[in-house]
């Protein structure tokens, strides 16, 4: 219940469901949506994971087989770009951190590789324009043991403690740019600094837009609630195995185009 009164996690459950904004459900993805939302087992789960685990939800929203935590960061990632795009400008993905010649970090667990990459950068987010801001997102299972433990805030702190660690002090004094990190719960919530920056975004992109404030948080919400759940809820239903499933390559895109009677 904790869960589910954290703000963002109720959006996809009250905003009308229109297709056109993605914000629509089909009947078994609302009922294991209300499931996931009380903490009710969804009917119909396999026994066991392709892993070999008990299939459970924790695991589920955990377990890498089929690629289902990796599909929930980048969503997150790209929508994020997307949102920053209209707020910011010099928007860009995985964008690289510049190598190292010799400085020194406080943290035994900074980053310190060349070629290390961050999620999203911007400029101009927090006023000025040469300002650049680099982003880092983190999507964590809150039933997992290892979040299960501490309460919702703290389990956010901790999260968001440990991306400035690794990135913070390399951000501010090697690119002389600022470090935020977007930290989600699975289940919808998101920790202060996520918190900030998307208060920051409605405020940029209704002024903008000339729309109300409270709007455009409310479409921001529900874009983020959504991508969560729906990739909670693939991680829930998606195919897992080891194997690959072999998929025809098409040749050329002529070819699809030809076939599928694309015109341009
Ligand atoms: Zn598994």
């Amino acid at each position: 219940m904790d869960l589910a009164a954290e703000k963002g996690a109720s959006n996809w459950l009250t905003c009308r469901p229109l297709k056109q904004h993605g914000f629509s459900l089909h009947k078994g993805a609302f009922r294991d949506a209300v499931c996931l939302r009380y903490g009710w087992t969804p009917p119909h789960l396999p026994q066991s994971c392709a892993c070999g685990a008990a299939f459970t939800v924790p695991h589920a929203l955990s377990c890498p087989v089929g690629g289902y935590p990796s599909l929930r960061h980048n969503e997150l990632r790209d929508l994020t770009a997307t949102m920053l795009t209209s707020a910011a400008h010099d928007v860009s993905i995985e964008p690289r951190l510049q190598p190292l010649s010799g400085e020194n970090f406080h943290h035994r667990t900074a980053i310190r590789e060349d070629g290390a990459r961050l999620d999203v950068a911007a400029s101009g987010v927090w006023g000025g324009r040469f300002e650049r801001a680099f982003f880092d997102i983190r999507v964590f299972n809150p039933h997992a043991r290892s979040n299960s433990v501490h309460s919702i805030p703290a389990a956010y702190a901790k999260h968001e403690r440990e991306k400035r660690r690794h990135y913070e002090e390399r951000v501010r004094e090697v690119e002389h740019a600022t470090f935020v990190p977007l930290v989600f719960s699975a289940t919808g919530g998101q920790g202060k600094a996520a918190t900030a920056l998307y208060k920051r975004l409605g405020l940029i992109i209704s002024d903008k837009k000339n729309e109300p404030y409270s709007i455009t948080m409310a479409w921001i919400r529900c874009r983020l609630g959504f991508a969560l759940l729906r990739s909670a809820i693939m991680a829930l239903r998606g195919h897992r195995s080891r194997s690959r499933v072999a998929v025809a390559q098409p040749s050329s895109t002529e070819l699809v185009a030809a076939e599928c009677n694309l015109h341009f």
